[in-house]
């Protein structure tokens, strides 16, 4: 066995793999940190999938309007008792992350109510749901007004303007647990508590919802374990655990839930419909998985953060902090820099490791954006990937890893293209 010769064979030149063999050497315990937590989330899915008796009858597929669809309803089950909810929407036709958390939305606002961001701007998608920026079908479109208070240096929250953006109109509350394309610090599912209770005291009927993409299974509890009203993400990020071919979530109060699957379907059938085609397996396996490969996208992003904070890189969070979220901000400083690291992630990939990616006008966003992803589901950001919109500060956000090796290929070759562009040397 010579690992040195395929690393070579991969493209590794030498110093890039002494540099980086150096850096993991020292994250050791660290590594052990996170395989520890993985397993607590391993055992915590196995007792979900236990307590609801999963069997395989439950990957059968349904077609039509899906009455009955057993699988579809004990897989929303296990998602209820993972989550510690009443009630849980886990479905195909929630086609992305930024879908499940309009479903969320629309399904709970109502014309003349306020929805609040105590926590700065939302993701860029998000801007177009609410109508931030001007975009059809937006909530603005229907009457729903947005009231945004911006977080203070440093990340903290701004309790005083929180309490004042407050009114008799505000219905329900948006709270990002992820930075996203944002170089603020991730918040911690406790500092997330903080904020709700805090929210909860002033106005106690208001639905504080969690943009819960990209934190599942990084901590041991979850938004919705500290008073979140509703938790929303994407299966293809975390919980899908790699094997998801589509899907998004929505997890918590019955009552929210049900607003949210009359949304989804239509006033009348709610959760009642909505056949699985089969899909229910990869579904049940993905989240079964997903503790387990969210350990090694977590291993992949400390990895990354200590590789180019020690090139002298700013890095988001930096090479020793706590992780809330698998997402490292690399500010990489040029456009060269951004496109030169997402074509190294390319070159890694098990899939169209052949491309090479190029910046695009991606719908949705405002500036073009790079996106490298070799990945065996489209646009899965579970797998590893990296993209950046290419406007300053040159950030690239870097995410997934289906297991730890692969991700530090990534990232390895991420180097490597950065070396031979003389943008870095080792
Ligand atoms: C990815 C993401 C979304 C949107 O999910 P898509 O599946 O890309 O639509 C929303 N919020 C956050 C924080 C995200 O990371």
């Amino acid at each position: 066995m010579n690992t040195d010769n395929i690393y070579g064979q991969l493209g590794i030149s030498a110093p890039v793999l002494a540099f980086c063999r150096e850096i993991e050497e020292g994250l050791k315990e660290r590594f052990a940190r996170i395989d520890e937590n993985a397993e607590y989330n391993q055992m915590k899915v196995i007792k979900a999938m236990q307590d609801n008796r999963v069997s395989d009858v439950h990957f059968a597929a349904t077609t039509g309007y899906g009455y009955n669809d057993l699988g579809r309803d004990t897989l929303e089950d296990v998602y209820a008792s993972l989550f510690h909810t009443e009630a849980a929407l886990v479905r195909p036709n929630l086609i992305s992350g930024t879908h499940a958390l309009h479903i969320a939305l629309s399904g709970n606002l109502r014309p003349g109510d306020e929805l609040l961001s105590p926590v700065g701007k939302p993701y860029d998608t998000l801007e177009e749901v609410i109508g931030i920026r001007e975009s059809c079908g937006s909530l603005k479109e229907y009457g729903v007004t947005y009231r945004q208070v911006d977080l203070l240096p440093g990340g903290k929250f701004d309790y005083d303007g929180i309490r004042e953006a407050i009114n008799e109109r505000t219905k329900v509350v948006t709270i990002q647990r992820s930075k996203g394309y944002d170089t603020r610090p991730t918040f911690s599912v406790e500092q997330i508590g903080e904020l709700i209770s805090f929210i909860k005291k002033i106005k106690p009927e208001v639905i504080c919802m969690v943009d819960n993409c990209y934190g599942e299974f990084v901590e041991t509890i979850e938004p919705t374990d500290v008073g979140a009203d509703m938790a929303v993400g994407s299966l293809i990020k975390n919980p899908g655990g790699g094997l998801a071919p589509i899907g998004g979530y929505i997890v918590g109060k019955k009552e929210c839930i049900d607003r949210a699957s009359y949304r989804l379907s239509a006033p009348g059938l709610g959760r009642e419909v909505g056949a699985s085609l089969g899909l229910n397996t990869s579904f049940y396996q993905g989240l079964f998985l997903s503790p387990t490969v969210v350990a090694g996208a977590l291993k992949g992003a400390i990895f990354a953060a200590n590789v180019y904070e020690k090139l002298g890189f700013p890095v988001v969070p930096n090479g020793s902090e706590e992780r809330y979220d698998i997402i490292q901000a690399i500010t990489l400083g040029s456009a060269e820099g951004v496109i030169a690291f997402c074509q190294g992630i390319q070159a890694a990939a098990p899939v169209d490791s052949y491309v090479s990616p190029e910046p695009w006008d991606m719908p949705g966003y405002d500036a073009p954006v790079i996106m490298a992803a070799g990945a065996f589901v489209q646009g899965s950001s579970i797998e590893l990937s990296a993209d950046g919109p290419i406007k300053p500060p040159y950030a690239v956000y870097f995410q997934g890893g289906l297991t730890w090796y692969h991700a530090k290929l990534g990232i390895m070759m991420s180097l490597q293209k950065l070396v031979e562009k003389g943008i870095v040397t080792v």
